[in-house]
């Protein structure tokens, strides 16, 4: 909605911008003395056993992707999650493309995925030579709006025997991307009887989502197979890495399978009996990861009370709203949020500018993927949500070393 955004009020005075930005650095700063500055968006913070892990790791001469702590790490996200199975991958993109692959994506399909999303979502889908198909989001969790969905599936969609069709581009509707925006968990419940009413494979998009719940489990555990990152910028990090989450014990299996070149498992034989790819982590990088898990419970509680700093700072501030986890679970607070007022909305690029100049690094939420240039002729449902909120928000320093 950039035209929203240009629609500046002219009687706007700029005395009145100030002031406005002023109060947004005065909330500020009641949270972050400026003096103590600069404050990144998002920083890791290692600790505990890494170092341990890490030389005993060197030590052993075990980097790559073969090893004990690949195996630990794994069974560690188990516990963590609660899936069935956990499958440890060089990055969350490549986890997310074998999700999609394994959840049956070929090419010519089409997946459902929100636009205010990281642009690895749809670049997984298009690994796949399928198409992403944007469908809006409900503006609580910023997830995919399952009544919007709904209605737009009940327009556009015609079941062929058991496979949902779009009936606008004659291509099959395969999966349904739900991506847990900010680690705020989308609503699994609602968005898994839209899903299996149109017999479309639920994947969730779980990469900033570690930590956080809907209803009563992990987000993770919701859909057929889901994708974690492990990114320097995530809740844990491996340096980069991310994990395949999945119940299904034969899809844990060919997950296996696709992310380690398809080796036939003989030790006579160096063979591989398909196409596949080099996803595994390299042990090196699970060894950080078992020790950032160990440390989760801790920077999820850092990341919850600088949520409640954030929150109570910007209670009562007209003009902004923080982004709250929403009633139907429970957020990592990955990354925290506030959206502008729409008669504010005009003023973000002032605002950002004195705010990343005042030393917080502030930044506006996603462009909305159908605008970027490789995804502009997409199938899509109207999006007013998210085109409204991708001008209106953006995020605060959320780093759990804050606390
Ligand atoms: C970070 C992220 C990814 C990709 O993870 P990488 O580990 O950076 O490849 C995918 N989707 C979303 C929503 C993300 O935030």
């Amino acid at each position: 909605m950039s035209d929203a955004a240009l629609a500046i009020p002219a009687e706007t005075a700029p005395s009145e911008s100030d002031a406005f930005i002023a109060a947004v650095l005065d909330r500020m700063a009641a949270v972050l003395a400026p003096e103590n500055g600069p404050y990144p968006l998002h920083e890791p913070r290692i600790g505990g056993t890494a170092w341990d892990y890490v030389k005993d790791c060197l030590d052993s001469g075990w980097v790559s992707s073969v090893g004990e702590y690949v195996r630990w790490f794994e069974e560690k996200l188990v516990e963590t999650t609660g899936a069935g199975h956990a499958i440890a991958t060089v990055n969350g993109t490549a986890a997310l493309h074998v999700c999609l692959l394994l959840a049956g994506v070929e090419r010519d399909d089409e997946v459902l995925v929100p636009p205010l999303t990281f642009v690895a979502s749809a670049n997984a889908i298009q690994y796949c030579g399928a198409h992403p198909h944007f469908v809006d989001i409900e503006p609580v969790s910023l997830g995919v709006d399952p009544v919007a969905l709904q209605a737009h599936l009940e327009r556009i969609a015609e079941m062929r025997g058991d496979v949902c069709y779009n009936s606008q581009t004659g291509r099959p509707i395969r999966a349904l991307l739900v991506v847990h925006c900010f680690g705020h968990p989308a609503r699994m419940a609602e968005l898994a009887n839209v899903a299996t009413r149109f017999n479309i494979t639920l994947v969730e998009d779980a990469a900033e989502a570690l930590g956080s719940t809907a209803g009563d489990r992990s987000a993770g555990c919701h859909g057929r197979l889901a994708a974690l990152s492990f990114n320097g910028n995530k809740t844990i990090t491996t340096g980069g890495g991310g994990a395949i989450l999945t119940d299904d014990p034969l899809l844990a299996e060919r997950a296996h399978h696709l992310t380690t070149t398809a080796r036939v498992d003989d030790p006579m034989a160096m063979a591989h009996d398909m196409v596949a790819f080099n996803y595994r982590m390299p042990n090196l990088n699970a060894a950080l990861g078992c020790a950032q898990l160990e440390q989760l419970p801790e920077l999820l509680d850092s990341k919850r009370q600088l949520a409640a700093r954030w929150r109570e700072a910007f209670a009562g501030l007209g003009g902004v709203r923080f982004l709250d986890e929403p009633s139907w679970g429970h957020s990592n607070f990955w990354l925290n949020a506030l959206s502008l007022d729409p008669p504010y909305a005009a003023q973000r690029p002032l605002l950002l500018t004195a705010l990343n100049r005042a030393g917080y690094h502030c930044r506006p939420f996603f462009t909305p993927l159908h605008r970027l240039p490789m995804y502009q002729d997409q199938p899509m449902a109207p999006v007013p949500v998210a085109e409204d909120l991708a001008a209106r928000g953006f995020n605060l320093p959320s780093s759990a070393g804050l606390i």
